[in-house]
């Protein structure tokens, strides 16, 4: 394609400020987005008052997304009447999910694309500012678009997202992501494999989470998620793979018998429950039972000692009756999860659940059961952090405490957060992205202290 803008651009033109909202698979397309105008001569600027192209890649997932994103593009008018040449526009689930209803509410908006037609970018701009074309909408759904030739490089510190497949076939009945982001695809083994040495290679990356929102529905060329985990640790020298999120309906054993061989290969999953009464997981759509859930579970656990198990958890849903909502009390008491996800439902556009399901509970009650719920999470995490004073972790330091020049934040294979003192002639810089052996000191229910006993690898005594 001809470079957008060949002949001489002002530099304000081709200045690009991107927002992201939602996800970690947000955050991709993010860079995605910028690779694509990259190549058209793009630098990223740190504010929307120094761009030409100003674009908000949006979420429809949460509550009061829109109305984030109606303020956030309110606030940006202004720029707009100051100069007129500045494009408007907005990417995304959002995006895909409004169409053309946005430009009937007057907002600063000259443009949308869903998340299938990033590609379009460069020739939307052009046409926009050129005058060939105003108010465009492209909410074309793929069923073969992975991005896979593109290596957007997603990388904060010696942390980095990898998305390797989009989409979605479960069709939960309270998720607009299948109508979104439209059915599952997923990218090749090899440009996976090739973005994490690039990862590794270029960018000094130590961790990769690997991102899809059904990750062990993938399947490239006869080949399944866990072999993809194969090639990576077979052909990559990445020190730790992260993954999210898997269904509990289709979760290989295979995989977990990889996770308890393999070190590098980190011990924690993200197993979204969302209820704990069958009857609501029908009502759901979620294609287990209760009992099916708890049953993986205690495989996971006997396959991999020491595992992190994190959860996604809706109060509320429609029906949802007290006694259903205490069968979600009490898995949470026996799955003792490290953490959890908690929200209480609200109503998604376009989803089965908005067109056919009444949203009966009142919000009083779901405000009380997710404080409910809360509660006993909190207690649960305070109680399984406890429990590992004194024992001993590799942990990587992903950067400064927040609270401390002096201390770093640091991670465990199984997700616990570890702050501990900066080691004695390191500076912080130092000991980024660097694997210590630190002996747990203490603990809340988000965070565990440590202190220093060795970096890993150094002589042991
Ligand atoms: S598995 Fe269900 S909740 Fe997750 S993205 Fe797909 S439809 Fe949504």
């Amino acid at each position: 394609m001809k470079p957008l803008h060949a002949e001489k651009p002002a530099a304000a033109a081709l200045s690009l400020y991107v927002e992201t909202y939602g996800c970690q698979m947000n955050e991709y397309d993010s860079g995605l987005v910028c690779s694509i105008l990259g190549e058209e001569g793009f630098d990223s600027v740190p504010t929307p008052e120094q761009a030409g192209v100003i674009l908000l890649n949006t979420c429809a997932i949460r509550e009061k997304a829109h109305e984030k994103v109606f303020n956030r593009l309110s606030a940006l008018a202004h720029l707009k009447r100051r100069n007129p040449g500045t494009v408007i526009g907005v990417l995304g689930c959002m995006a895909q999910n409004l169409g053309d209803d946005l430009f009937a509410m007057g907002l600063p908006v000259d443009f949308m694309l869903g998340p299938d037609n990033y590609r379009e970018l460069p020739r939307v701009i052009q046409n926009i500012r050129s005058g060939a074309e105003a108010g465009i909408s492209i909410t074309q759904l793929s069923r073969s678009e992975t991005y896979a030739d593109l290596a957007p490089r997603v990388v904060s510190g010696c942390l980095a997202f990898v998305t390797i497949m989009r989409g979605c076939d479960n069709f939960c009945s309270f998720c607009v992501v299948p109508y979104t982001r439209g059915r599952e695809r997923s990218r090749s083994v090899e440009s996976i494999v090739s973005e994490v040495n690039d990862l590794v290679e270029s960018a000094g990356v130590k961790e990769v989470t690997l991102l899809g929102q059904n990750v062990n529905s993938f399947r490239f060329e006869g080949l399944y998620f866990v072999d993809l985990i194969r090639s990576i640790l077979r052909e990559t020298s990445i020190e730790r793979i992260r993954f999210t999120s898997p269904h509990p309906h289709d979760f290989p054993e295979e995989l977990m018998e990889l996770m308890a061989a393999e070190p590098r290969f980190c011990s924690h999953v993200h197993l979204p429950l969302q209820s704990g009464s069958s009857a609501v997981l029908e009502r759901m759509r979620r294609d287990y039972t209760r009992e099916d859930y708890l049953r993986l579970l205690r495989t996971m656990r006997n396959m991999v000692p020491d595992l992190g198990v994190s959860t996604d958890i809706i109060v509320g849903f429609c029906g949802e009756s007290e006694a259903e909502f205490e069968e979600t009390l009490s898995l949470v008491e026996e799955a003792r999860y490290d953490m959890a996800f908690m929200f209480r439902y609200s109503e998604r556009e376009l989803t089965y659940a908005r067109k056919n399901l009444p949203d009966d509970v009142a919000e009083p009650v779901k405000l009380q059961r997710l404080e409910r719920l809360i509660e006993v999470q909190t207690r649960i995490s305070q109680a399984k952090n406890a429990d590992l004073v004194g024992k001993s972790y590799a942990v990587l330091v992903e950067g400064r405490s927040r609270r401390s020049a002096l201390e770093l934040m640091s991670r465990t294979a199984s997700n616990k957060v570890v702050i501990f003192p900066v080691p004695e002639g390191e500076s912080p810089e130092a000991c980024m992205g660097r694997t210590f052996e630190v002996v747990i000191t203490g603990s809340s229910a988000a965070t565990l202290r440590g202190e220093l006993r060795q970096p890993v690898g150094a002589a042991r005594d």
